[in-house]
């Protein structure tokens, strides 16, 4: 498995179905998801050019941080305890999955302390599935309206999950979902310009629904070993 490779084939099916939506390339931010992995690897992933890192456990972001001795722009994407948003909020670059009040205070309460603003993504539970984080779709517009208030904190865009089905139609019908909630809010005036959806799975059917970023780790740096 070579990390190299993998890469290539992730960009290349990227850049298919950029083409196929008729889209520019340039629109799509490739993130690569390393929770579990160590550093080694992740440095491997910036030496070729991916800039932008997905972790999904605050303490993991914690201890990897200082021992990457490279640039990047870390992506908190996994659900986030309050009490843990210390660890991370000087060392991500945007936070995917605000899903409450309480959550978006505290983010808000210590950006100001760190006098930084940071871009946060509301997740979105589309399918409707109870495994699955996230608001009713139908509660999004007004949760924005709450949280927007708060200084400290930039809502950027919509984040989801889709299942795992075996039928892409299926999956298709959750990024369309959030397409649509996401072009409606635009339509009531606000400014969202990231839509966060696609892994390793459904990554080209997210792009073609419309995706602004994907977060893909198995296919590039192999299955997880959540064992060690
Ligand atoms: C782990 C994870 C991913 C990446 O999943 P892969 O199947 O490895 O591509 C994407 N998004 C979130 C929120 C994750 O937790």
């Amino acid at each position: 498995m070579s990390i190299e490779k993998n890469l290539q084939e992730v960009q290349e099916k990227i850049r298919q179905a950029a083409e196929r939506a008729g889209r520019d390339v340039s629109e799509i931010t490739l993130i690569g998801v390393t929770k579990t992995h160590p550093v080694e690897p992740m440095r491997e992933m910036i030496d070729l050019g991916i800039m932008d890192l997905g972790e999904n456990k605050a303490q993991e972001v914690r201890d990897k941080y200082p021992e990457l001795d490279r640039e990047a722009n870390w992506h908190f994407i996994g659900n986030l305890q309050k009490n843990k948003v210390k660890y991370v909020i000087d060392k991500v670059g945007m936070i995917h999955s605000v899903e409450s009040g309480s959550l978006a205070k505290e983010i808000s309460k210590r950006a100001i302390k760190l006098e930084k603003v940071m871009p946060v993504l509301v997740e979105v539970n589309i399918s409707g599935e109870e495994s699955k984080h996230g608001l009713k779709p139908e509660d999004v517009n007004d949760f924005l309206t709450e949280i927007e208030a708060l200084e400290g904190i930039r809502v950027r865009g919509l984040m989801t999950m889709a299942p795992n089905y075996d039928d892409n139609e299926k999956t298709r019908s959750v990024f369309k979902g959030l397409k649509t909630l996401f072009d409606e809010l635009n339509g009531m005036g606000r400014e969202l310009d990231v839509l966060s959806m696609g892994m390793s799975n459904d990554y080209t059917i997210a792009i073609e629904e419309g995706a602004t970023h994907v977060r893909v780790g198995n296919a590039i740096l192999g299955k997880r070993d959540y064992t060690k």
